[in-house]
């Protein structure tokens, strides 16, 4: 069981956005930008590789209320899902990474530091 399973169950408390039957948004624990939410999917599914479609779905129609929710539907956002070892997964329960509250560069990830903007 992953620690986003237990986030979903209630067995670990998380900073909540958003939530409906089928998704979740909360704040991420060690936020890589001003804005950090983890979007995730209630039906267990390790990563976009393995996601179907129909998810996919509802994840997007899902994806754009927590954007509007939080105004980054107009000033912009970054969208991340890393999937699997190489792309630097380390929860593997599909989630996307809603980075958003600065103009950040392409290399923002490799160089943040939360110092600097928290
Ligand atoms: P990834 O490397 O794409 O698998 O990202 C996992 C993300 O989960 C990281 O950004 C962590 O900071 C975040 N994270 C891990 N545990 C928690 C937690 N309990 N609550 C919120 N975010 C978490």
């Amino acid at each position: 069981m992953t620690i986003f399973s237990k986030i979903i169950s209630g067995e670990i408390p998380c900073n909540k956005v958003l939530e409906n039957d089928n998704f979740l948004a909360f704040h991420d624990i060690n936020p890589k930008a001003p804005v950090h939410i983890l979007i995730i999917p209630k039906v267990t599914v390790a990563n976009f590789q393995e996601v179907s479609p129909e998810t996919m779905v509802g994840m997007t129609t899902f994806i754009h209320e927590v954007a509007k929710l939080l105004g980054l539907d107009q000033s912009g956002y970054r969208l991340i899902t890393n999937n699997g070892n190489d792309g630097g997964q380390e929860v593997m329960h599909l989630h996307f990474h809603l980075l958003g509250g600065a103009k950040l560069s392409w290399n923002h990830l490799s160089d943040s530091d939360s110092k600097n903007f928290l």
